[in-house]
C-alpha cells in the first residue's frame, strides 16, 4: 500500500478525524518549564567523567560495521527497526538516577527524571534531552505511528504516543536494548 492509498484509506474512515487530530499535535505541545527544567538540567545527572558522545555530530556506518559494533539484539532493534520483547529489559526496571544514552553511539537520549513505569513492559519517558532524537512516520501497523531515532547515529529506538502522564501527556516506548544507562554514582 503506497502512502497515498493510505490516506485514501483513512479519509474513508471513521478513525480519520481521531488520526488527524493526534497527528497535528506537536510534541512541545505540553510540560511548560517544569519540562524545559528538566531538559536543560539532564547533565546533573551525568555521572563524572561518563562515556559518552560529547556532540549529535552524525555518525555514519555501514551495515557491516554496525553488525561488528552491535550486540545482535541491539543490532536487530536500531539498524532493523526490530521491536524487543515486552518486559524482557533489565532497564524497565531501572529506577537509579542517571543518564539513559544510545547503545549505538552513546548520544544522550533521556535523564532518569524523564521515565515513568507505564506498565507496558518497555522502559518509557515523558520528555527526551532536547535536540537527542529525531521522529519519522511509520504506516507498518496501517495506522500511522510516529516512529523515533537517535539524532547521531539514526539507529531507531521505538515509538511516540499521546497517552503519556502529565505534564507532556507524551510516551516515549522504548526498546531497553537500544539504550545504555550511565548510573550518577557506581
Ligand atoms: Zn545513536
Amino acid at each position: 500500500m503506497n502512502r497515498r492509498s493510505v490516506l485514501t484509506w483513512l479519509a474513508a474512515t471513521p478513525l480519520a478525524g481521531f488520526a488527524g487530530s493526534w497527528l497535528a499535535r506537536p510534541a512541545y505541545a505540553k510540560g511548560g518549564k517544569a519540562v524545559e527544567e528538566l531538559q536543560n538540567n539532564w547533565k546533573s545527572l551525568l555521572a563524572e567523567g561518563a562515556d559518552v558522545a560529547a556532540s549529535a555530530e552524525p555518525l555514519k556506518l555501514s551495515r557491516d560495521e554496525w553488525k561488528k559494533r552491535l550486540a545482535p539484539e541491539a543490532f536487530e532493534v536500531l539498524r532493523r527497526e526490530g521491536t524487543e520483547r515486552a518486559g524482557s529489559s533489565p532497564l524497565d526496571r531501572e529506577k537509579r538516577p542517571g543518564v539513559f544514552v544510545c547503545a549505538g553511539c552513546g548520544l544522550p537520549l533521556f535523564s532518569s527524571a524523564m521515565k515513568f513505569d507505564s506498565g507496558t513492559g518497555w522502559p518509557s519517558f515523558f520528555t527526551t534531552i532536547p535536540g537527542a532524537i529525531a521522529t519519522s512516520r511509520d504506516f507498518k501497523l496501517i495506522l500511522p505511528r510516529t516512529e523515533y531515532h537517535c539524532a547521531r547515529c539514526g539507529g531507531h529506538h521505538g515509538h511516540l504516543f499521546d497517552d503519556g502522564p502529565e505534564p507532556t501527556g507524551l510516551r516515549y516506548c522504548n526498546n531497553g536494548v537500544a539504550l545504555r544507562f550511565i548510573p550518577k554514582t557506581g
